[in-house]
Order: structure tokens, then sequence, then C-alpha cells
């Protein structure tokens, strides 16, 4: 057992865990989408330890995150102008971009991939620890493999305490889903998982971009794909998800037929009062993607403390942010989905 200390956001913490990581430590960083597992980029002993932390399967590739976006060009090349116009609008923010690996990248960041995602954080104390530290920090987002994504300090403690060195507490992620993922290495720009930037805001940049089939939900599990880590079951709470789509009037009625004792659900506030004998999570007004996005992953976690033995949710339309809420609710019901 590692003593897991949590420090407060400041100059202070970020000297310490930039310390910590260059000794090949292991720290919880805040960013603006959830908590991340960091560790030295450059160093394979420092990135499996992330692996068994998490209890992540090796062929699930990392994201790189740099302080800047000049730093590109050290750990990726035959950057494409594209990558450099997203960089310029989008970063720092929740846009990874995944490139073509200079060999200084170790196999074990890529999961044997040619290819690095990279990523910068609108967090100020991690891209400080970042700089301070001199290596770009490997991280997946900062909870034990296959359960929901973590948004605070809390959710981290509770999955990581005790194995990694410290934890850098910035309060709740103000993003509260991952960053979106293109892949700007073959021929045309794709989009691998959706995530708190809408695609709509890049492809007003670059033009339009092919959606991957994992993103649809469409891959078998014995299938080679792009990125090893989209065909996992992910973000799930203990009890079996269902998801409903439609409009919220025709799935706020499908959930009340079929609810019933022990029931979780997931809605919008506006049909909260119609759940009175189960349990609710609201995920804000059926307009706010930015509320859906910040609760999501809290909510997913609530239910595990509770009697709850199955989950029904009410599904945001696929559409701007909530694209991205949308696929982790799906993710999370191993894509059981009902359309009303
Ligand atoms: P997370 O699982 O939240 O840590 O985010 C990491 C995800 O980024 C992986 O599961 C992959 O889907 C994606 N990813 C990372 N590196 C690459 C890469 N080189 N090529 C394709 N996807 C990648
Ligand atoms: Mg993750």
């Amino acid at each position: 057992m590692t003593e897991t200390f949590v420090f407060p956001a400041n100059n202070e913490s970020a000297e310490k865990c930039a310390e910590m990581i260059k000794n090949g430590g292991l720290v919880a960083i805040p960013t603006e989408t959830v908590y991340g597992l960091g560790a030295n980029g450059l160093d394979e002993e420092a990135v499996l330890k992330i692996f068994l932390a998490k209890g992540r399967p090796q062929d699930n590739p990392l994201i790189l995150h740099l302080a800047d976006a000049d730093e590109i060009e050290k750990y990726c090349c035959d950057v494409p102008e594209t990558a450099k116009k997203l960089a310029q609008h989008f970063w720092p923010g929740p846009l990874t971009m995944v490139l073509k690996a200079k060999d200084i990248v170790p196999k074990c960041t890529t999961a044997g991939l040619d290819t690095v995602a990279v990523r910068c954080p609108d967090c100020d104390v991690t891209r400080k620890l970042i700089s301070l530290a001199g290596v770009p920090v490997a991280a997946p987002s900062a909870n034990t493999s296959g359960r929901p994504s973590p948004t605070s300090a809390a959710h981290v403690i509770e999955d990581m305490t005790g194995k990694i060195e410290a934890i850098i507490d910035n309060g709740p992620c103000t993003v509260g889903v991952e960053s979106t993922i293109i892949d700007l290495s073959g021929d045309k720009p794709r989009l691998l998982r959706p995530g708190g930037l809408p695609l709509e805001d890049i492809e007003a940049i670059i033009g339009d971009v092919v959606k991957d089939k994992a993103v649809k939900g469409e891959v078998k599990d014995d299938e080679i794909v792009r990125a090893p880590g989209m065909k996992y079951r992910h973000y799930a709470p203990k009890a079996p998800v269902t998801v409903v789509t439609g409009k919220p009037e025709d799935t706020g009625r499908y959930i009340l037929e079929n609810c019933g004792a022990n029931t979780g659900i997931i809605c919008f506030d506006e049909y909260a009062h119609m759940f009175d004998d189960c349990t609710v999570k609201c995920l804000g007004k059926v307009a706010d993607s930015g509320e859906h996005a910040r609760r999501i992953f809290e909510i997913l976690r609530a239910f595990d403390g509770t009697d709850v033995i199955k989950i029904i949710a009410q599904c945001p339309e696929d559409k701007g942010l909530d694209s991205a809420v949308v696929n982790r609710l799906k993710k999370a019901a191993g894509f059981t989905v009902i359309k009303v």
C-alpha cells in the first residue's frame, strides 16, 4: 500500500507532484474533462504502473497530456495542417488528436500502435505540473477500469487510495465527459470518440469528419479496431442499464410503464415527478447539455451504493455535447437500447 496524499490545486502542489512524476510515480491530475491518472509518458515502467492501478487491458492506449501545442512536434511526426488548425482553435481544451508517433514514445503508451494520442488540458495546475515535470504526462481516466470516470477528487479517492502517490483536488470537473478524439493519421479525419468538444465545432473548422463504427456501437468483441480501447464495456454501474431513445415525452411514458420497485431512473428534471416510487437521478433540464455532461458519471456512480437492481435512462438527443452523453450512456448499457 502506498500512502495517497490529497493536495489542494496550487503551485506548491504542482511542484511536489511534478517531482513524483519525474521519479516514476503516479499522480491523479484534475482536468476540465475528468480526473486523469498521470505518469511520465516516456517512462515504460511508470506507464506500466497506470495499467496495474486501473486494472486496464494493455491493448488500450493512453493519451499524452502536453503543457502546450508547441510540444506536438516533439512526440509526433508528419503533423498535418488540420491538426495545427484544430490545436490553434481548441487547445487548451477537450480535444485529443491521434497522430503518427515519433520513436521517443514508448510502445506501452501507444499499446503497440504507430500512432499516439495527444491533448492539452484546460486546467492551469495540471499544465503547470506538466511543464515543471518536463515530460508529457500519459493519463487515462483515474478510475478502476470499467467503472464510471471520476469527475471529482472524491471519486478518485474511492478507486485509487493506496495505489497512487497523490491526488490534486481541483473540485468538480467543468466539462464532465472525456475529450473528443479525432484520428488525423489517416486519409480522412475520423471521429474515434465523441466527447467534450462537439463534433459540429470541429467540422466547422476542418470540414466533414468520418464517424468510426466503434462510435456507433458496431464493433464485435474479437474485432481489430483502430483504437483497441473502443471495444471494451465502459462506464458501467453494477446494475444493468437500459437506454430509452425517442422524444422525451415518449421515453418518459415508456419508463413509467416499465419501472418497478428497485428500479433506478435517470431522467430529465422535467420528468422526475413521474417516478415517485423509484430511485431517481436527474440529468438536468432537457435542453441543458452542459449539465447532462457534468452529471452523467456522478449519476452512474451513485447507483452503486443503493438497492437498485436495474437502471433505465431517458436518452438525450444525439447532437452537440449531448452526443458524448449518449455515447457514455449506451456504453454503460452495453448498447442495450430501446427506441420508442
Ligand atoms: P481513456 O480510455 O479515457 O484513457 O482514453 C484513451 C482512449 O484514447 C483510448 O481508449 C483510445 O480509444 C484512444 N486512444 C489513445 N491512443 C490512441 C491511438 N494511438 N490511436 C487511437 N486511439 C487512441
Ligand atoms: Mg477512461
